[in-house]
Order: C-alpha cells, then structure tokens, then sequence
C-alpha cells in the first residue's frame, strides 16, 4: 500500500517508532483503505510560534512554542504540553498522535494535540516562566478552546502553569473559561481524583486482566517499577483490592519483600524523601532488572519507556503485564511476550485513566458543576472496565494481542466518524 511516511524523528527506536509499527499493522488488519490511512497519519494543524519574554535581566530572549493537532475528528483535541530544553516539533507530533488513538481507545469525545516550549523551567524564575506562558497562551488564543483544543500539563508543567493559561485565555475572551485547560488547581476548577487517575486505571485494568487470567487477587503478588504517581497509586489501589505488592522500584534501584511491601509507609517515606525510596527498610534491596524478571502474577511498569526489551522479555515471569507508563515495551519484545502466552495490556488502554479525568475535570466546568470524589471514581472505573472488554473482545475477535487490538479499536472508531462525517 502506497503508505505515508510516518514524520522524521529523531532516534530510530523511539516509542513512537514502536507504536507506529503497531498502528501499521492494525491498519493493515482492519483493512482501510490508503486514503484514510493517510488521513489518520496526517496532523490537522501545527503551528510554531516564537515568544518574547522579557527576563529578570532585563533581556528579551525568545522562546519557541508548538502546538499540534493530530486529529479532530472525534471532538476537540487534547494533549498535555511539554516544557523541555530539547523538546522538537517531530517529537510533538509524534505524541500528538498518541493522544488521538489514547482517547478513541476509551472512547471519549476527543482527538489528540500536544504542545511544546523549548525553555528549562528549572532555570527560570517564576516570573519568567508566568510571562512565558501568558506569551504561548496569547500566541496560542486562535488554536486553543474549550470546543477547538485543550492543553493540559506535561513534563516540566503542572497546575500552576494551567491556572496561568486558563487566565490569559479568560481574559482575551472577558469572561471566565474554565474549560479551555485541564489539570487545573483544585480551586479553579480542577477535578477530584486526578491524581490518582492514571492508578487507578491501571488497577481497573490490572483486576480486569487477571479475571481473564483466572488469578484471584487475594491469591495474587505483583511487582511494579517506579514509584512516582502512576506506580504508587497503581501498588495502593491494588494493595487495597487484595493484591500482595513483592516488588517496587524507582531511580534508587528496587525494594522487595516476599512478605508484601507496606504501600502506605513507602509512600509516606518517598513523600517525605523529596520523591526517593532510597534507605526505605521495609523491604531487601534489588535490581531493577530482577523487579521485571521476578516471579510475580502482575507486573506493571510504570516508570519510562523501552524498559521491557527482547532480553528482559525472555527472562519475563510475569503472567499479566499493565502498561502504567508510555511505551514501556519495545516492539521487539512483543513477538516474544506473545509467544509466551502473557497477556499484555497495553499502555493506550492501561494508562488512560488519566486523560479519562481530564475529560471529566472539562464535563464539570462546562457543567458549572463538581462531582464528588466517589462519582469520579465510580465512572473512571467503568469507562476503564467497558474499555479493557471492548479491547479484549478484539483481541478474540481479530485473533491478535490486547496491543494490537487497542490499535484495531481506535484507529476502526476514528476512521469509521471521519467516514460518517466527511471529506471535501
Ligand atoms: P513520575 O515522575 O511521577 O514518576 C516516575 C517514577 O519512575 C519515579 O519514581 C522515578 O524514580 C522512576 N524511575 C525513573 N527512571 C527509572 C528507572 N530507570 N528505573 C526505575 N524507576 C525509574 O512520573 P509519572 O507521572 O508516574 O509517569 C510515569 C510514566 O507514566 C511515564 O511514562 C508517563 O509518561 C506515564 N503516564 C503518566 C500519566 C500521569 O497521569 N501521570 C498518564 C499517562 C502516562
């Protein structure tokens, strides 16, 4: 098939490289045509802009900001925007389409964007950055909107930046637009439980496959690499519906103990050590290889990408694998997990509660109204729950992996809404 060229990027075996060798095969099972192949791989829109901010120094020094808009036509799109020293359009746009088949695979109203601004926010004062995000937001006020797009935090961005964002827009309309960012403080419209909505997902997924599995949770260890928001929430959840956590890890190295690690006291004790497990002593010290290779029923990466390769993949015990962090299998393990007959859910689908929230934190605003914790909860796990089935069902259906099956889920949703809506 005369494909597109999926855009240049930087290293060749990237995670966006990965995924896109999966989308292809999807698209290839599905059977689409070349056409709407090449739809669905084109971004809609990108845009640069350069933005000058005045420094402390009194120097203007201009920064460069992206926007992409992979696609648009399930709703509005949506995607976190990155804050980085070497952040690049090609890697924007890479993660832009990941967004899109993020939010077709739980299927909520939303295409896929993603933003970026080459500056070190470490290095910057908070003034700086204030004035930086203002100049993004206003160089920005034609692309962005509550119905058009909805950036959201990313690396080296977070509440504080959205409340930024959401006022400069406000104030470019005169009136209050809450909706037009997620991730937003608490007080100016966030949503309860966002933090823990990645987690949580992922419990929703990882309890899910082992039913599929036959594994009963009270019967079952888990191991989970990292320890930041989406591998503690994951462990605590889990821990919480029976699931004995061996194994966790993060930057200073792995912690075990076959008795089941005390989730509530890491979490206390990383909480109070700026973010680190190290000198944690409820539990032996080990590698973060032998986390992902040790026997347990569950494992749940959830720290960076590419951390599953082909060697890691042969040494694997694991029976049930969910996806918490963004490509943490490279696609050369695959053929290998497969082979192996473990059930891998993939990170589209298992780390979706978060942007799951965010969609909810958008409902409230443009609702002029706030759900309680318990209902935010109840409809992530539900949203997650009918996701992981209608995911699983494919995989039955096509006779291919969960991550294939993702790909066939949302990429057969987009496509099939751009043939109802049309073309020129
Ligand atoms: P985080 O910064 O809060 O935590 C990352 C954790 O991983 C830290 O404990 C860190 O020490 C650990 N880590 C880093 N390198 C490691 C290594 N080599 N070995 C072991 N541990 C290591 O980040 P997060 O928000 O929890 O995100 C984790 C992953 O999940 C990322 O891939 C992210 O893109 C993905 N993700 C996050 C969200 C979200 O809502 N936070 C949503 C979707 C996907």
């Amino acid at each position: 098939m005369a494909y597109l060229e999926p855009a240049p990027i930087k290293d060749k075996e990237n995670p966006f490289d990965s995924m896109m060798s999966r989308f292809d095969i999807a698209a290839k099972l599905l059977g689409i045509s070349d056409e709407i192949y090449n739809i669905l791989k084109t971004p809609a829109r990108q845009v640069i802009v350069g933005i000058p901010v005045t420094m402390d120094n009194g120097k203007i020094q201009v920064f460069e900001g992206y926007r992409v808009i992979h696609s648009n036509i399930l709703g509005p799109a949506k995607g976190g925007i990155r804050f980085a020293p070497d952040v690049h359009i090609d890697e924007v746009r890479a993660l832009a389409a990941w967004m899109t088949w993020k939010c077709a695979v739980v299927d909520i109203p939303y295409g896929g964007a993603k933003g970026g601004i080459t500056c070190n926010p470490r290095e910057m004062s908070e003034g700086e950055l204030e004035r930086l995000v203002r100049g993004y937001t206003s160089a920005m006020l034609s692309v962005i909107g509550p119905d058009k797009d909805i950036p959201a935090p990313d690396m080296g961005s977070g509440p504080r930046e959205m409340a930024w964002m959401m006022d400069e827009f406000s104030k470019a309309h005169g009136m209050t637009i809450p909706a037009v960012v997620t991730g937003k403080p608490l007080v100016l419209g966030g949503s309860l439980g966002r933090v823990e909505a990645t987690g949580r997902g992922v419990m929703v997924c990882a309890l899910a496959g082992m039913e599929r599995l036959h594994i009963n949770p009270y019967k079952a260890t888990c191991a989970v690499q990292g320890f930041g928001n989406v591998g503690s929430y994951a462990a605590k959840l889990l821990n919480e519906r029976g699931v004995s956590i061996l194994a966790i890890s993060d930057m200073s190295g792995g912690y075990y103990n076959d008795k089941g690690i005390d989730i509530d006291k890491a979490m206390a004790y990383s909480q109070a050590n700026k973010g680190s497990l190290e000198g944690f002593d409820g539990a032996e010290k080990i590698t973060n290889e032998d986390l992902l290779t040790m026997k347990a029923d569950v494992l749940v990466p959830a720290a960076k990408e590419d951390v599953i390769d082909e060697n890691i993949a042969r040494k694997l015990q694991a029976k049930l694998i969910v996806e918490g962090a963004n490509g943490p299998t490279s696609h050369k393990a695959d053929p290998i997990i497969n082979e192996k007959g473990v059930l891998a859910v993939p990170d589209i689908l298992a780390n979706a509660g978060g942007v799951t929230v965010s969609y909810f934190e958008w409902v409230q605003n443009r609702l002029g109204y706030k759900w309680t914790a318990e209902r935010i909860s109840r409809r992530t796990d539900r949203i997650m729950k009918e996701s992981f089935d209608r995911v699983y069902q494919a995989s039955i259906d096509y006779n291919v992996p969960m991550r294939i099956a993702a790909y066939i889920v949302a990429i057969d949703k987009v496509a099939k809404t751009y043939q109802f809506r049309g073309g020129y």
